[in-house]
């Protein structure tokens, strides 16, 4: 039987482009597979360029594999990072630079909400507030040691001393 080459169509295309770790040029329309997946709506599997092999049989046995044996994927995982730390440790670097804002404003976002839930809950249910009070208090009572470096006297102390320095210079 001819060997079957096709490009991917558009919802295939959609498919591999919807996995950022997937690259387009890797994949194309081959002949169903053993296992009988077939992209929706066609009679071809999506394969791999390098050896044709089946993108979900592919899935599956890495599925599997992960199932089955999860001390050698431990391993493998540990040696490639081993491997590989200079530029994993670069690509990290990048995507903490690229993402601080993001994750500065998620963070935010996210608190602000918790903050209106927390005000409408004890709007509604005034004892639960003195409840959070008073577990404070009994917090800040049994963990004063923690508390030291923030009493407001050498709070006033340091704003002195920032403030004489200005009057200095
Ligand atoms: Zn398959």
């Amino acid at each position: 039987m001819a060997r079957i080459y096709e490009p991917l169509n558009d919802e295939a295309k959609a498919y591999i482009q919807s996995n950022p770790r997937l690259k387009l040029d890797n994949y194309f329309f081959g002949s169903v597979c053993k296992n009988g997946h077939n992209f929706p709506g066609t009679e071809r599997s999506i394969r791999r360029e390098e050896n044709g092999s089946c993108i979900h049989c592919l899935r599956e046995r890495a599925e599997q594999w992960r199932k089955e044996k999860p001390e050698e994927v431990k391993e493998s995982r540990d040696r490639h990072r081993r491997e590989n730390i200079d530029i994993l440790r670069l690509r990290q670097r990048e995507r903490y630079a690229n993402n601080v804002l993001g994750r500065k404003d998620r963070a935010k976002q996210a608190w602000l909400k918790k903050k209106e839930e927390l005000k409408t809950l004890y709007e509604q249910h005034p004892e639960l507030k003195q409840e959070q009070l008073a577990r404070h208090r009994d917090y800040y009572r049994r963990n004063k040691g923690r508390y030291k470096k923030y009493s407001k006297r050498k709070i006033l102390r340091r704003l002195a001393a920032i403030t004489n320095k200005q009057a200095v210079s």
